[in-house]
């Protein structure tokens, strides 16, 4: 069993890269790719700790792109070993324009008239200051009751004090990874709440996206079952993992998409083939 999607403090999730590891030990996981949003801090410090034995510990990222007014995840898988200074580049304008969409977004909450600063949603997050940190936020003062409720009432793109973020365009992202020699997939689909998702999944197809991510735990077995016929449509292989977020998902459990080791197997052929 494998999970090729997850994350540590290094972007949004609660356990540092040491703690993911000794889960994915405990959990029995034979393969573990650290998808950490727009960085590759987790994994490298995953990497450099000594992974247990019998683990395959993979590289890989999860981009932030967009598509008009809304964020698409990009998973890049196989880019081994350190980035070209253009990748960092790259990597380091993504941080910054998070920045600006974090500035913009304390800012759409205060003028709503909540009670918030930056100082005390970066103080939660250890390397980077994402969304899920304004929820728990937004929960611990009150405002919502739960997390889910701090994205539906505000955060999501349909929330109170959504602010579209200036990010790569979708075929940009699939571009960079494959010229970092590494295989993009594209993160949960249904996130997308395409009404053309078969149309759009070719026209990605078309500018190098080489998999779909069909195994993801906000995806049912319809959907799995949909997004594997689109993808061998389109010629393009299944990825799959839990996106493991921590104690702040506590209904996402690490490996529990049971992912089988045949998926990686076959990503690995068509990522030597490139
Ligand atoms: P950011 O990259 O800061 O815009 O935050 C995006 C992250 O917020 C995603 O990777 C998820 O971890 C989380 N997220 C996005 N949308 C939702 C949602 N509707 N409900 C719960 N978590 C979400
Ligand atoms: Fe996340
Ligand atoms: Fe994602
Ligand atoms: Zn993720």
């Amino acid at each position: 069993m494998i999970d090729l999607h997850c994350h540590t403090t290094h972007s949004d999730g609660t356990q540092s890269p040491a703690e993911l590891l000794q889960e994915a030990q405990e959990c029995g996981l034979t393969a573990l790719a650290v998808t950490d949003h727009d960085t590759f801090g987790g994994f490298e410090e995953a990497a450099g700790s000594q992974p247990p034995a019998g683990l395959d510990l993979i590289q890989g990222i999860e981009l932030t792109t967009r598509r008009d007014r809304y964020a698409v995840h990009v998973l890049g898988y196989f880019l081994n070993g350190p980035p070209s200074i253009r990748f960092q580049q790259r990597l380091r304008e993504l941080l910054e324009q998070r920045g600006d969409r974090n500035i913009r977004l304390v800012r759409k909450l205060q003028d709503l008239g909540l009670d918030i600063t930056l100082e005390e949603v970066r103080a939660l997050g250890r390397h980077m200051t994402g969304r899920p940190h304004f929820a728990q936020v937004l929960v611990a003062k009150g405002y919502v009751r739960t997390y889910d409720e701090a994205f539906a009432r505000y955060l999501n793109e349909d929330g109170a004090a959504y602010v579209v973020r200036d990010a790569p365009s979708v075929a940009d992202g699939i571009g960079w990874i494959r010229q970092g020699g590494g295989l993009p997939s594209l993160a949960h689909p249904i996130r997308l709440r395409l009404s053309n998702e078969e149309e759009y999944i070719g026209q990605l197809a078309n500018a190098g996206l080489q998999a779909v991510e069909v195994y993801h735990s906000d995806h049912g077995l319809a959907d799995r079952a949909r997004y594997q016929a689109i993808a061998d449509r389109y010629g393009l292989a299944a990825s799959g993992g839990s996106d493991y977020h921590g104690t702040i998902k506590p209904n996402v459990k690490l490996g529990s998409q049971k992912v089988d080791v045949a998926v990686l197997e076959r990503l690995r052929e068509i990522a030597s083939k490139a």
